[in-house]
């Protein structure tokens, strides 16, 4: 399929009418399950389980899975899914599709089809809604549906968790009222918050069947996952099958700002100015030992023992300094390097309180370029200049990329087929248009148009009091608060009453907005202002008599205050009138003085309409004029799809990382044994050692004295003996080089699974493991984060370097793929250090099994972690501290 196709030809008509013969054998099973009992319903999806197990598939069950849920949906909402709901729900569940169902369609309720049919094989459906109040209000809604049916539904929100539950609340007494949908009140509003849905905990909300909520819900509890120290903080199962509900305004809209995950970094300036004190206080040779061509420095034994006496600790690498011991050594490190190998004036100058490298092959300087791992503020803190301190990037990810991860992927939304392009593109979705239940009846006028603002919104000010008048509701979309407030002013010095729409209050919102097509009212809302929520003629689904009225008013009558950077955004505005079949119009007042037209327009037009000499407030009709604005928003469309396009190339490299890392970082959650690992690592390690100390001259030059150094630091005392065996292996007449280089490691080896195996019988297999994991996350999450920050600088700085002929995002690939060697090298360097000094004498056994309820308790505060900005996860002070030592933020890293 093309997505090309799809718009221009008859395919979307083709693969509509090739659902026509399973509309139809759903349809058939209508008369047999009607006479089904509520239980026999019930009884029917274990049916199906059971028929799934034993090999059937779900397209095989599906016609069946329909017939069932709108039988369903009948007895518990009084709603039967119409054949273009069907049709949507079969669609959906193919995935690879975003599904054009206009507004008022009752995207809803088709949802329900795929969703209990994928439900059926218990690896759990997600539906993304775009606010958390729409989670609830589906939630309880089509609850009613799964509820009877048998399947479980929970919802995710911000800061807590629910599962629907019939019996849950105070709601009983209404069922007197007569209504058949009981999560309605008499005016048709939505009463979700406090009934039918029970509190529940995150991971029981995930373990349902199916689970509603946002994407910054679902996004975020992925990278919090990530950030686990136990296996039993996860929440999320897997990423089986999502439905996106308003697909575009999340996969699109929302696509430019990635999810991230941040804490401030207060501690890092501090310490690189700590460590750039100590340094000097080291002795070349006996401290450390210093390797100018490899432009390596090596701690040695001695060295770690001074630095452990200055900063007043006794074992920098105790697992209960955890993060803190890694990171001082990491600091060591660079600060060691900055003062040793780092050279003022030849690697870097000092100009303007900033420290700025110096190209090593070109002599020219490089602004905004910085050195990674932090050794770019270590040499700031040796210089004495202003460290630069950032909010530190804990973990992020975009949702293209969160939404890649599930194995089928599908969405609905009133408008997509502008985006068709992108959807196929980025996404690898096709747009299916699906036909409407009846005839859309909504009629688009002509764009009216005003050379000034102010004449602009005096014609929408005349026009709204004369709908007003008549009695025909009226809404107006506004683009931004400011001029949603503007109008609102113009409105109430004519004395016309009308309702403002702009806050962030869903829950308000969706009230204001379901009253909007009651006769005579005036409702002022920014774009996106309460959507999802249907706008009924006459308020009130049971009054049949007002909807009449409002109806032979013309219905309700849309008006845009100005065109939106995307004609999407347009459509789903005019998209409120006319649902349904619905009678209804809409209609754009647009000034040359908007910003679209201002920014994108050509002045050609101005100067048109400037010689046309048409008055302030009188509209103009000008079929150049219309054209130019198509033309401008298909230019800002392409804009932003580039700058979409932008942000997802980059994150693509970092994506790779990101699933690799996390993969590792579960491996070692989960495992029950790491010894094999670290066995491995251990032997990598040495091999790095020897092969470093051998790799000039012939053996006879071999300095292993250096070598036997190196190693030394990683095991102490416990290889003591070996120096002598390492020198005849050196000094062994027989052997080749390469020979005596694996005999070397070979012995090592060895000793390295004696060494581990004694701590084991020591502490016991459980109390080791549990050591080892906190080590090895604790290493993997210090070096992600740093590497997190070091692609970004990267990515700033490939931005900023003129190449040339080169593309910057290849250069940021083949730079990225280094960095991303240094991660796993260093990740492993560090946990190989820190393991064999593992001591836990001070630990008497059980101290460290205390620490899953210490996890267990950070967990459940991490629920409270406020979400700032709109997608910024900000760890707060009194959070517990991102490297899971259970202490919290403040005192820990955030100290
Ligand atoms: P959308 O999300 O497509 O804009 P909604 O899911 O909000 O639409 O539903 C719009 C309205 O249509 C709701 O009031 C709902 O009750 C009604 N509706 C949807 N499907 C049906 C149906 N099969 N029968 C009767 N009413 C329906
Ligand atoms: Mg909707």
């Amino acid at each position: 399929m093309n997505f090309l196709s799809f718009i221009f030809g008859d395919a979307n008509k083709r693969y509509i009418e090739n659902l026509e013969p399973t509309i139809k054998r759903i349809g058939d099973f209508d008369f047999e399950f009607e006479k089904l009992s509520d239980n026999e319903l019930k009884e029917m999806t274990q049916n199906f389980k059971d028929r799934f197990k034993k090999g059937e598939t779900l397209n095989d069950i599906l016609p069946e899975a329909f017939a069932l849920v709108r039988e369903a949906a009948k007895r518990t909402l009084n709603m039967r899914h119409f054949d273009v709901q069907l049709m949507g729900g079969i669609v959906l569940h193919q995935g690879k599709i975003a599904a054009e169902m206009r507004t008022g369609e009752g995207k809803t309720l088709a949802a329900t089809l795929p969703a209990y049919l994928n439900a059926l094989n218990s690896r759990g459906v997600h539906i993304i809604t775009v606010n958390d109040y729409l989670s609830r209000r589906d939630a309880v809604w089509m609850g009613q549906i799964y509820d009877l049916l048998g399947i479980t539904v929970g919802c995710i929100n911000h800061e807590s968790a629910f599962l629907y539950d019939s019996k849950y609340g105070q709601h009983q007494d209404r069922e007197k009222e007569k209504i058949l949908d009981r999560t309605r009140d008499s005016i048709g509003n939505f009463r979700v918050v406090e009934d039918y849905l029970r509190p529940a905990s995150r991971k029981d909300a995930y373990d349902a069947d199916i689970l509603y909520g946002t994407n910054n819900e679902f996004g975020f509890d992925y990278l919090k996952d990530n950030m686990a120290y136990d296996a039993g903080q996860m929440v999320q199962r897997g990423h089986y099958f999502a439905i996106v509900d308003e697909i575009d305004s999340i996969l699109i809209d929302e696509a430019r700002t990635p999810l991230i995950i941040s804490a401030p970094d207060e501690e890092s300036a501090v310490m690189y100015d700590q460590f750039a004190k100590i340094v000097p206080r080291l002795k070349e040779n006996i401290d450390f030992n210093v390797d100018e061509k490899m432009r390596a420095i090596a701690l040695t034994d001695e060295g770690i023992t001074d630095v452990e006496k200055i900063l007043g600790i006794k074992n920098i690498y105790d697992p209960d300094l955890g993060a803190t011991g890694l990171r001082y050594v990491h600091h060591l490190e660079q600060a060691l390097r900055a003062q040793i190998l780092f050279k003022k004036d030849r690697d870097y100058v000092v100009k303007d309180g900033e420290v700025i490298i110096v190209d090593e092959f070109t002599g020219r300087l490089m602004p905004g370029r910085r050195y990674s791992e932090g050794l770019h503020q270590a040499i700031e803190a040796k210089e004495n200049v202003r460290v630069q301190k950032e909010s530190r990037t804990l973990a992020t990810i975009t949702f293209q990329n969160y939404f890649r991860m599930y194995e089928k992927l599908s969405g609905m939304t009133g408008t997509a087929a502008t985006s068709a392009e992108e959807f196929y593109k980025v996404y690898k979705l096709d747009v299916i248009t699906l036909p409407t239940n009846k005839q859309m009846l909504r009629v688009d006028l002509r764009d009216q148009i005003f050379q000034s603002e102010t004449g602009k919104f005096q014609a929408v000010v005349r026009e709204i009091k004369k709908r007003a008048k008549e009695g025909q509701p009226v809404l107006v979309g506004t683009v931004s608060i400011e001029k949603n407030e503007q109008l609102s002013d113009l409105l109430r010095k004519e004395g016309i009453l009308h309702e403002v729409l702009n806050a962030k209050n869903h829950e308000r919102e969706a009230e204001i907005i379901a009253q909007a097509g009651k006769i005579e009212a005036v409702t002022i809302a920014t774009n996106m202002a309460g959507r999802g929520v249907d706008i009924i003629l006459g308020g009130n689904p049971q009054n049949e008599e007002d909807a009449k009225k409002v109806r032979e008013l013309g219905g309700l009558f849309v008006i845009g205050t100005e065109r939106h950077e995307a004609r999407r955004i347009d459509n789903q505005l005019r998209g409120r009138a006319g649902r349904q079949g619905d009678s209804g119009s809409s209609q754009f007042f647009i000034s040359l003085e908007d910003d679209l037209m201002r920014i994108f327009g050509s002045e050609k037009i101005k100067n048109l309409m400037a010689r046309l000499g048409v008055p302030e407030n009188q509209p103009i009709e000008n079929s150049m004029v219309s054209r130019a604005i198509e033309s401008a928003q298909s230019k800002i469309e392409g804009y932003h799809f580039d700058s979409r396009n932008y942000v997802l190339k980059y994150d693509e490299v970092m994506s790779k990382h990101r699933d690799a890392i996390y993969r590792l970082r579960k491996e070692i959650l989960i495992s029950e044994n790491l010894k094999e690992k670290n066995m491995a690592m251990a032997k990598e390690e040495l091999n790095r050692i020897i092969t470093t100390h051998t790799f000039k001259g012939d053996c006879s030059q071999w300095n292993i004295e250096e070598m036997f150094e190196d190693m030394k630091v990683i095991f102490g005392a416990d290889i003591e003996d070996l120096i002598g065996k390492l020198r005849e292996i050196r000094d062994n007449d027989i052997v080749s080089d390469l020979e005596k280089m694996d005999m070397m490691l070979a012995l090592l080896a060895v000793r390295a699974q004696e060494i581990y195996e004694a701590k084991e019988n020591q502490y016991g297999h459980k109390l080791l493991l549990q050591a080892e994991r906190m080590i090895m996350l604790r290493t993997i999450d210090m070096f992600w984060v740093a590497h997190l920050e070091n692609m970004e600088h990267l990515r700033d700085s490939v931005r900023l370097r003129a190449y040339g002929q080169h593309d910057p995002l290849v250069e940021y690939k083949n730079e990225g793929h280094r960095l991303y060697q240094e991660l796993t090298s260093a990740i492993q360097n560090h946990t190989v250090h820190s393991m064999f000094r593992i001591h836990i004498e001070s630990a008497p056994a059980g101290a460290l099994a205390d620490k899953p309820n210490l996890i267990e308790k950070q967990s459940k505060e991490n629920n409270a972690i406020a979400i700032t900005a709109n997608k910024n996860l900000d760890l707060g002070r009194n959070d517990p501290c991102w490297c899971g030592s259970g202490i919290k933020f403040k005192k820990c890293h955030g100290a």
